[in-house]
């Protein structure tokens, strides 16, 4: 579930609380949470936090030593959470890794996530260069609209499973793409290539509003999404399609949301979502 919105709350609070803090400690309970980097382990030991970024929906630490800079990021995906020790977690067997601070505003962060295998890596820079490169397209903070409107033109294919194309563009999953495309008034089925300039130009700025709108509630928390300090992102009530199949259009166009047939997870209405 977290996507790009609820990544960015979870790197800001990490900065907010333990920028310049250093690295006391960290535990690892099973090897094969780290996908790559397991020998470096070590390394991180007394290294001090220089940043906090996010690259769609993960978080990389940078930690520095000896004129030294070493990465862990952490996949959020579907089900990862870093928190706090004041957050309390449902199923405390899912925290494979603690990383104890000395100096920041928190003494510890967990990462736990019941998914267990390759979903932390420890890499240096041309490492995180490569794992950049590899998993994420352009984030929809960041881009600017020409590379944006290049990007959806030479596609062909349907909208929602570009918008939802983790190396084409990073971040956006299926709650923030219903969103998304109601608030434009596009079909999930719209072809890409054929957009107006006009309709790609609006899709843009939607989508950034979209997303700025849910960090600035602190995420949704739909399937148990925390933040580090354990509070929950508000961004679910301004919800107007996810999970609504049923309810009236909010824009009271006089039809119910429904489900795509072929797609039990896309939200949308007949008539106001077109598609082109
Ligand atoms: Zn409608």
């Amino acid at each position: 579930m977290p996507e790009l919105p609820e990544a960015e709350v979870v790197a800001r609070q990490l900065r907010d609380k333990l920028l310049g803090a250093t690295l006391a400690g960290i535990w690892i309970g099973r090897a094969d949470i780290v996908r790559e980097g397991y020998p470096t382990r070590a390394w991180y030991e007394n290294a001090g936090l220089e940043s906090v970024s996010r690259y769609g929906k993960s978080v990389a630490l940078a930690f520095k030593k000896d004129n030294q800079v070493r990465y862990l990021v952490a996949e959020l995906g579907m089900t990862g959470l870093l928190l706090f020790p004041s957050a309390q977690v449902k199923h405390p067997q899912h925290v494979h890794v603690r990383l104890t601070f000395a100096g920041g505003g928190e003494t510890e962060v967990r990462y736990w996530n019941p998914r267990r295998f390759g979903r932390m890596s420890l890499v240096d820079q041309t490492g995180l260069d490569r794992y950049i490169e590899r998993r994420f397209g352009c984030d929809p903070l960041s881009v600017e609209q020409p590379e944006f409107s290049r990007i959806l033109k030479v596609r062909r294919g349907r909208l929602k499973p570009l918008l939802m194309h983790q190396q084409i563009i990073a971040g956006i999953g299926n709650i923030y793409a219903n969103e998304i495309l109601f608030r434009v008034g596009l079909h999930p089925n719209a072809q890409a290539s054929r957009l107006s300039h006009a309709k790609i130009e609006r899709l843009y700025r939607v989508m950034r509003e979209v997303l700025q709108e849910a960090i600035f509630c602190g995420g949704s928390s739909v399937k148990d999404f925390f933040a580090p300090d354990g509070t929950q992102g508000k961004y679910k009530q301004h919800h107007l399609v996810y999970g609504k199949e049923g309810e009236p259009c909010p824009n009271r166009c006089g039809k119910v949301i429904r489900r795509l047939q072929s797609e039990r997870s896309s939200f949308y209405c007949p008539t106001c979502q077109r598609s082109s």
